[in-house]
């Protein structure tokens, strides 16, 4: 091993520096029905376009009264209802109650609701219905009221551009009448997978060949990461075949190939991005799986951006740790989100770990992602295990595992009952 790669933290430091660079750059936007926003990321903000509740709003089916009247437990009156849609009712007489439904306003002149399970009824001669609270139950002020705009006020900012959409922006933007919303243009990823071992999914591989199955996970992950998979045709291992290839992913906002950037002899990838006139920030990391990983950029002529790319390493799992590690945040910088980051939790270690220290490990793991809520006691981390896997290259053990278990570069050993980082798919 070179003595000069970086530690993981330098290169993830680098990466991050990149990234927020990155931002800073305008990017190209445009408008999306809410219905297909999902994953997207705001290029506007979302303003409340009325107070949010509009009206004080119950948030019980019961009766609105007077909290001091009601708290007397003597008999109200029932003096009109509204649902849930109606117009506010009112205004309440003295010595009455109101029957309301969750989601209608309150009628002016009450200042709590009593819930329905909590008042008796009595129905008297003339066939009018009275309600009391009976002792020692007690009302406060606004007790079962959403005051109005106690949510929001018309015209707030509630979501910043810049986030990323997900169910809750979805239903916000509903709720405020957006139906359509400006997001910025997805970044147009290039993907290209290399080696001549290499067949088509629906090829029967002959002896020594393997089925691509690089170009549909990083698709994948590119998709997940909010961006445009472009999957270019796979490059055998010459030049001239990467030069070709390098060539039409020069048009991409980022580029990710796969393969070739080992120290073998048929790995031919850095010269061929040398020859494109490719800068490099790193050639190679102290972690594992993915030590091979490269990034860089190509200055482009006529075009207003440099092209980054990563050159990750061909092993599945490899591919997929340096794409969640170095690919992802900067994917995230291009699709215009503020929250970029690579997402590390703590977990407890199920089970001793044993290995080598100088590099830092994200070995695929299961965790159960329970913290302890189905036993009595002190609340517990989730637990994570290692999942045993034959090297880099076992997608049969790699979909048993739902997250990364992170080995500092240090740690020759780790302890079952150890509190361990691990790192999310996504
Ligand atoms: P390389 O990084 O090119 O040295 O490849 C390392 C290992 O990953 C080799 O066993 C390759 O056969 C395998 N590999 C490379 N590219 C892919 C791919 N696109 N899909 C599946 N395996 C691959
Ligand atoms: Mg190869």
């Amino acid at each position: 091993m070179s003595s000069d790669l970086l530690h993981y933290e330098q290169a993830a430091a680098l990466v991050a520096g990149y990234a927020a660079e990155l931002g800073g750059t305008p990017l190209a936007t445009e408008r999306v029905e809410l219905g297909l926003a999902a994953g997207r990321v705001l290029a506007q903000p979302l303003c409340a376009d009325r107070d949010q509740p509009p009206f004080p709003r119950s948030s019980r089916d019961g009766f609105a009264c007077r909290a001091a009247e009601a708290s007397a437990h003597g008999p109200l009156t029932i003096a009109g209802a509204t649902r849930a849609g109606e117009a506010s009712g009112g205004p309440l007489p003295p010595g009455a109650a109101w029957e309301i439904m969750t989601g209608a306003p309150v009628p002016e002149g009450t200042d709590a609701v009593v819930m329905i399970e909590h008042v008796e009824t009595t129905h008297d001669t003339e066939g009018g219905t009275q309600i009391a609270v009976p002792a020692p139950r007690t009302l406060v002020q606004g007790e079962n009221i959403v005051a109005r705009a106690a949510e929001a006020r018309a015209g707030e900012e509630l979501v910043t551009a810049g986030t990323r959409i997900g169910p809750a922006q979805i239903a916000l933007a509903a709720a405020c009448g957006y139906a359509a919303v400006e997001v910025f243009v997805r970044p147009r990823v290039a993907i290209v997978t290399t080696g001549d071992e290499l067949v088509a999914i629906d090829s029967v591989p002959a002896g020594g060949q393997i089925r691509n199955s690089n170009a549909p996970m990083l698709a994948a992950l590119a998709a997940a990461a909010g961006a445009e998979p472009w999957v270019l045709p796979t490059a055998v291992d010459n030049a001239g075949a990467l030069d070709v290839v390098l060539a039409v992913a020069m048009e991409a906002d980022l580029l990710l190939l796969s393969g070739g950037v080992s120290a073998g002899k048929f790995d031919l990838v850095e010269e061929a991005l040398a020859r494109a006139g490719a800068r490099f920030h790193f050639t190679g990391v102290r972690l594992q799986p993915g030590k091979p990983v490269v990034f860089g950029d190509v200055p482009q002529e006529g075009r207003a951006r440099i092209l980054p790319f990563f050159g990750l390493p061909g092993n599945p799992v490899s591919s997929a740790v340096t794409f969640l590690l170095f690919a992802a945040p900067v994917i995230g910088a291009l699709t215009g989100s503020r929250n970029t980051a690579p997402r590390f939790v703590l977990a407890r270690l199920a089970a001793d770990w044993r290995g080598k220290s100088g590099l830092t490990r994200f070995l695929p793991a299961f965790c159960t992602f329970k913290a302890g809520l189905d036993k009595a006691g002190p609340e517990q981390p989730p637990e994570v295990t290692a999942v045993p896997m034959q090297g880099s290259g076992d997608l049969a053990a790699f979909v048993r595992s739902n997250c990364f278990l992170v080995v500092p570069e240090q740690a020759g050993q780790l302890d079952a009952g150890t509190l361990v980082r691990i790192l999310l798919p996504n």
